[in-house]
C-alpha cells in the first residue's frame, strides 16, 4: 500500500452544529492527517462545477442548495490508501445503511444532509483538491 492524498469536504450540516472538531477526531482517530483544511462558502458555480457528474440526478439542485446553504471545509487528508480508507470511516452514503462508528452513522441527518464527502478514486481526488488547494496550501 501507499501513502495517498483525498479530498474532504465537511458538509453545511455539520459546520452548523459545531462538529467540525468532531469530525476531525474521527478522521485523525483513523490514521489520516489533515494535510490542507480551510473554511469557505461555496459558491453556487463552485458546487455545481465540482458535483457535475450528478447534473442530470433528480436530487441535483437540492445537492446544490445545500452545499450553499452554510459553510463547508474543504481538507486534504494523507495517509496509507487515504481514498478507501476514507470512504470507509465515512460510511455509506445513507446514514441508516452506514456501519458502527463511521462518520456517517455518528453525525450524518439523512442521505442529502450526510455531514462529509469523500473522493470516489485517486483520480477524483487529485481533480477535487486541485478545484480548492494551491499546492502552497498543502503542508504534508
Ligand atoms: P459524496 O460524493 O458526497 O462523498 P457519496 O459518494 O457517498 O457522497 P454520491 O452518490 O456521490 O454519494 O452522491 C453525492 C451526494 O449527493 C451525497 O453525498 C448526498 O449528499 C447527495 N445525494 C445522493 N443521493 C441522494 C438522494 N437520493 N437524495 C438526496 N441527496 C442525495
Ligand atoms: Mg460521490
Amino acid at each position: 500500500m501507499a501513502i495517498q492524498r483525498t479530498f474532504s469536504i465537511i458538509k453545511p450540516d455539520a459546520t452548523e452544529r459545531n462538529l467540525t472538531g468532531a469530525v476531525n477526531a474521527v478522521i485523525e482517530k483513523a490514521g489520516l492527517r489533515i494535510i490542507g483544511q480551510r473554511r469557505i462558502k461555496m459558491t453556487r458555480e463552485q458546487a455545481e462545477r465540482f458535483y457535475d457528474v450528478h447534473k442530470e440526478r433528480p436530487f441535483f439542485g437540492e445537492l446544490v442548495d445545500f452545499m450553499t446553504s452554510g459553510p463547508v471545509v474543504v481538507q486534504v487528508l494523507e495517509g496509507e490508501n487515504a481514498v478507501k480508507a476514507y470512504r470507509d470511516v465515512m460510511g455509506a452514503t445513507n446514514p441508516t445503511e452506514a456501519a458502527d462508528g463511521t462518520i456517517r452513522k455518528l453525525f450524518a441527518k439523512s442521505i442529502g444532509e450526510n455531514s462529509v464527502h469523500g473522493s470516489d478514486s485517486e483520480e477524483n481526488a487529485a481533480i477535487e483538491i486541485a478545484q480548492f488547494f494551491s499546492l502552497a496550501d498543502i503542508v504534508g
